[in-house]
């Protein structure tokens, strides 16, 4: 311990380079504390964190109900795997589906194995309850998307640094344009083997792009016309971040499975969800489908604590508001912008896009001058910006946010 107290960033920086796998390429920071809407570097200096580690930090860093419902579990019972029953799986269980309105939960750990048990739900489904031929299933995705790190996962991603060398891919999937009911609705007419359709209610990484208003209504309803299951991928979206519940709540649309993850432990253990109705999840069946950590003792209790945070404190009111004031200021500043082109988002979930090449450097550092001004965000796909503070954020805070944003900015403005 005291030689870790004493690590300079620098320090920690080339431990992680020398001995870590080089599959990130993080802003130079070293975070060592986190409380609320705050991070601290090792040397002390204080952060806003407008990351909110891509969404799972919705309820604020090390909550104190969280916490304390993660020690006290942790001191009692971790793991008994689900070869026997425990007495507060079921408790979670069934606060989770009251609370998202949904009979069944599946539990997994990370976003990635839960949209890989969304798949399998969804093709099984398929076989025994549509009456699609075995093996003949589609699932329709969509361009752009992002859905997580495993192998059948980047198989429909278009992301060619995700894919590289990776393959063989897993097949049965057919890659639509996003917010284009017609490619959607032309693909469902053609094909009769379509199970699902699995979609982001907005795309996150891609780059906060929000779809035409209308268009998970007028999706889902093409999915009941086409007796196919719409997914929704609320692994980001969800838990409050676009001022609403869910993100599909914007449009009063219920999926078929709902997926989560990130914010459903309040980033402070690795839970995820499927949630279904009882005629999709009854498919699954002793041995189908598991994970010895999923649904564990502590990831149960985290997660009723993650979202009774969520609603004790309106944390999605809270999001809806805020955000208004944080695209309104933006806006206001960035018509007369050369480095700002736009600002867009729901909810405390935006990205501004920076005015050059996707391929500069710029929007990295504008990135580098936010750290050195207190504040931690990190360009996704080139020339996007992302701010995703935690939703326990003030209007005071978030006015003294959008002024390091601005003043930040001004340092790149090319005309002034
Ligand atoms: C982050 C994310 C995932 C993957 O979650 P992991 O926990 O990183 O596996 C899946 N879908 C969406 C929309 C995400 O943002």
């Amino acid at each position: 311990m005291a030689v870790l107290d004493q690590l300079t960033s620098q320090e920690a920086i080339d431990l992680e380079n020398k001995y870590g796998a080089h599959n990130y390429h993080p802003l130079p920071v070293v975070l060592s504390k986190g409380e609320g809407v705050h991070v601290w570097d090792v040397e002390g200096k204080q952060y806003y964190d407008f990351l909110s580690a891509y969404s799972a930090v919705n309820q604020g860093h090390c909550h104190p109900k969280i916490i304390a419902a993660m020690v006290a579990q942790a001191q009692t019972l971790t793991l008994t795997s689900r070869a026997f029953h425990n007495d507060i799986l079921g408790v979670f269980e069934a606060y989770v589906t009251k609370y998202f309105g949904f009979d069944k939960v599946l539990p997994m750990n990370t976003g990635a194995e839960a949209v890989e048990t969304a798949l399998k739900i969804c093709r099984k489904w398929a076989y025994e309850v549509k009456g699609i031929a075995n093996h003949e299933a589609e699932i329709i995705v969509c361009e752009n998307n992002f859905h997580g790190r495993t192998t059948t996962i980047i198989s429909f991603s278009n992301d060619p640094v995700a894919r590289k060398h990776f393959g063989p891919f897993t097949e049965g999937f057919i890659k639509i344009e996003y917010d284009n009911l017609q490619a959607l609705e032309t693909t469902l007419k053609s094909n009769p083997n379509v199970a699902g359709f699995l979609v982001e209610p907005i795309q996150g990484e891609a780059g906060v792009y929000v779809p035409s208003e209308g268009y998970l209504l007028q999706a889902k309803a093409l999915c009941v016309k086409y007796n196919v299951l719409f997914i929704a991928d609320e692994v980001q979206t969800g838990i409050g971040r676009t001022g609403k519940l869910l993100a599909v709540d914007h449009e009063n649309v219920k999926p078929d499975i709902l997926i989560l993850g990130k914010a459903l432990s309040g980033g402070a253990y690795p839970v995820s969800a499927v949630l279904a109705a009882n005629a999709v999840m009854n498919v699954i069946q002793p041995g189908n489908h598991g994970s010895t950590f999923g649904g564990n003792p502590v990831a149960a209790a985290v997660a009723m604590a993650a979202l009774e945070v969520i609603k004790d404190e309106d944390l999605a009111e809270n999001a809806e508001r805020l955000g208004q004031i944080f695209r309104s200021e933006l806006n206001g500043y960035i018509k007369n912008s050369s480095i700002a082109k736009l600002v867009r988002g729901k909810g405390l979930l935006n990205a501004i896009v920076i005015n050059d090449s996707e391929d500069s450097d710029t929007a990295w550092n504008i990135c580098l001058a936010l750290r050195d001004n207190g504040l931690l965000a990190k360009p996704t796909h080139g020339n996007i910006i992302r701010f995703a503070p935690p939703l326990v954020i003030n209007e005071k805070q978030l006015l003294d946010c959008v002024n390091i944003i601005i003043s930040t900015l001004k340092q790149f403005e090319t005309n002034s």
